[in-house]
């Protein structure tokens, strides 16, 4: 597997009151504001400092109001423009259109309920997808002006819920892979992605090229890379490399910068991989 060290090109931290992750590749293109956040920057205490962005993860809720506000502020964002969804490791794809402000189908007041990706071609909305470990995966076709956030654990890489996303694009605004943009964002890296037989088995079921991010683990099971694993659904599709970043930081190699479900044994925060178009 390929070396992950902190600080690759595919990533940086932009320093501010709330620090902010970002992708070159996106930014560079000037189409969108983006931002991977990171525990940086909030007034959470405990297991959920700082930046908790989470509502269900037992932290206080007049903390992850606080910490929202601050997030919207950075992003010169009014709230009812974050459009989020209600997550299940699903890879249903929420179509951002006319009419989808105020909507709010998911039990947290979320836009959407059950969908794992959000897609949309309308500027001055952000889409949201909220994290500890699984990856985030933000696109953009910069030919059509369409972006797309996406959650991808386990189960959404091997059901392809970025693939998912993509047709959606294709379906609903006319995108052709080969001019989408992809950063794959933190997420927990091989180096601390331990998965048992049965992922493995999954994997094994549903990706030719398995061998490429799933190895055999010392004292048995395996560890699991999901940028890799990503990248392999992306390509197939037709993204090409040269529009493929991989941020190549793992979220429970690094507390001081994220939370990880895996790391901190399920009682942690939750960090958002955010994209709109300007
Ligand atoms: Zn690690």
């Amino acid at each position: 597997m390929r070396e992950r060290s902190p600080g690759a090109a595919g990533w940086e931290l932009v320093e501010g009151e709330v620090p902010l992750g970002r992708a070159p590749l996106l930014f560079a293109t000037g189409l969108v504001r983006h931002a991977f956040t990171t525990r940086r920057g909030g007034v959470s205490q405990g297991p959920f400092r700082w930046l908790n962005l989470g509502w269900h993860v037992g932290d206080d809720p007049a903390a992850v109001r606080e910490n929202r506000r601050r997030l919207l502020q950075a992003l010169d964002l009014a709230p009812e423009k974050l459009i989020t969804a209600h997550q299940v490791h699903g890879t249903a794809v929420g179509v951002a259109e006319e009419g989808v402000v105020g909507r709010r189908e998911g039990p947290a007041g979320e836009n959407f309920a059950g969908v794992d990706a959000l897609i949309t071609a309308q500027p001055g909305l952000v889409l949201a997808v909220f994290v500890a470990d699984c990856l985030p995966i933000l696109l953009l076709d910069p030919r059509r002006k369409v972006v797309a956030a996406v959650h991808a654990g386990w189960r959404g890489t091997a059901g392809r819920a970025v693939v998912r996303a993509v047709e959606a694009m294709q379906k609903h605004f006319a995108v052709e892979a080969g001019d989408c943009l992809a950063a794959l964002g933190p997420a927990i890296g091989p180096c601390c992605y331990q998965v048992g037989d049965e992922v493995a088995a999954e994997f094994r079921r549903t990706y030719a090229g398995w061998r490429d991010f799933l190895r055999p683990a010392q004292g048995g099971g395996w560890r699991l890379d999901l940028w890799e694993a990503n990248r392999q659904a992306l390509q197939e599709i037709g993204v090409v490399d040269s529009n493929l970043s991989l941020s190549q930081m793992c979220t429970a190699c690094h507390p001081e910068l994220f939370y990880s479900h895996r790391r901190d044994g399920g009682r942690t925060g939750r960090m958002a991989a955010l994209i709109g178009l300007v």
